[in-house]
């Protein structure tokens, strides 16, 4: 059985202070989560995070990695240095880094294989724009955004990936895909999957659904076969909604 996986991701949100009060608030309400429980937080609270966390089933997790080991990359981190706060995860090809940093599926694939080199677990995320639905182009983005952050990545490091389908037009607009589309879009990724790692790692692979995510509509996306997890923004910055949507 796969173990589902929630990750919140707080994009560029909380300070230290509010970070240790927000931890120390969600520890009791997902203690019994069955699910893997992660909260994908800004470089600078890793260390407030980890420690609030503690003994506790949440892990902590980073939004970006930079491929090189070190060297001028002003405004970067490493995966070393991630891996020396014991992060656990870290999210790569975000959409908002696509949209506003220059991420291109090739920097993804770097990043993602430095991390998956460091021992980090990493959560890709792919997701296709509102223009490129409406052109019906989601198949086609989807099989190349998934087949070029993998390149390269062996079926090994393959079980330290988990993906999330993010619908760029999903993100952040309180629109969400409905689940049986969500769940069709997915088995899109799966069969690319299978196509280039074989049937069971197809199968096997963990794909969260993100995009607008809430504790109203978490669990019916979450009883959809194919979809294994949620990626959450907006409703992981209260503790309440997250932990509502932890135990859908
Ligand atoms: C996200 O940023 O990954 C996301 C899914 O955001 P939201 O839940 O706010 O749509």
């Amino acid at each position: 059985m796969k173990r589902p996986i929630i990750a919140g991701n707080w994009k560029m949100n909380k300070t230290n202070a509010e970070t240790k009060e927000f931890i120390a608030q969600l520890r009791p309400l997902v203690k019994d989560a069955q699910c893997e429980v992660v909260c994908c937080v800004p470089f600078t609270n890793i260390v407030t995070a980890r420690k609030a966390a503690r003994g506790s089933n949440i892990q902590i997790g980073a939004q970006n990695v930079h491929w090189a080991e070190s060297g001028a990359f002003t405004g970067e981190i490493s995966a070393a240095m991630l891996k020396e706060l014991k992060v656990k995860y870290v999210l790569t090809g975000h959409s908002e880094r696509r949209q506003y940093f220059g991420e291109t599926d090739q920097t993804v694939n770097l990043r993602t294989k430095a991390a998956l080199k460091a021992g980090l677990k990493v959560i890709v995320c792919v997701g296709e724009t509102l223009s490129q639905r409406e052109e019906s182009k989601t198949a086609e983005v989807l099989t190349t955004q998934t087949i070029e952050a993998l390149k390269d990545i062996t079926k090994q490091e393959l079980k330290r990936v988990v993906i999330a389908y993010e619908p760029v037009w999903a993100i952040g607009t309180g629109k969400t895909a409905t689940a049986q589309d969500a769940n069709d879009t997915i088995k899109i990724i799966r069969r690319v999957i299978r196509k280039l790692y074989g049937r069971a790692s197809g199968t096997s692979i963990r794909i969260q659904y993100g995009g607008s995510m809430n504790p109203k509509n978490a669990s019916e996306l979450m009883s959809m076969p194919l979809i294994d997890g949620g990626l959450i923004g907006g409703a992981s910055l209260n503790a309440e909604d997250f932990a509502k949507v932890v135990n859908y």
